[in-house]
């Protein structure tokens, strides 16, 4: 009882209150428009950030992208760094994504 001094989140999915150092941050785009069809139809568009309690961070699979978009982030730059040449270490890291690994695995090929 005694720390006092957390900020609380709303969960997008299931509406749970969660403590925001365990809450799953998700960014999403959301588009705003009047739906008119016609040269007067405004839309905006803005990137939101979505909290998620950890269960539903979950079975929603953002834990999966993030870990994903991670992965395709270092390899990127890995090869950057590497040049079009040594490829052999990332071939454990690829094999671990299982069926989806087709991607990372063929932009390496270059
Ligand atoms: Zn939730």
């Amino acid at each position: 009882m005694g720390r006092g001094k957390t900020t609380l989140v709303r969960c997008n999915a299931c509406g749970r209150s969660v403590s925001r150092g365990k809450a799953v941050v998700d960014l999403r785009s959301v588009v705003y428009s009047t739906d008119l069809r016609t040269a007067d139809d405004l839309r905006y568009m803005e990137k939101r950030k979505v909290y998620y309690c950890v269960s539903c961070g979950k079975s929603l699979g953002v834990y999966e992208r993030k870990k994903k978009q991670n992965e395709i982030y270092r390899e990127r730059k890995n090869n950057m760094q590497t040049g079009a040449g040594g490829t052999g270490g990332f071939g454990g890291a690829g094999g671990s994504f299982g069926g989806t690994g087709g991607n990372s695995g063929g932009s390496e090929k270059f």
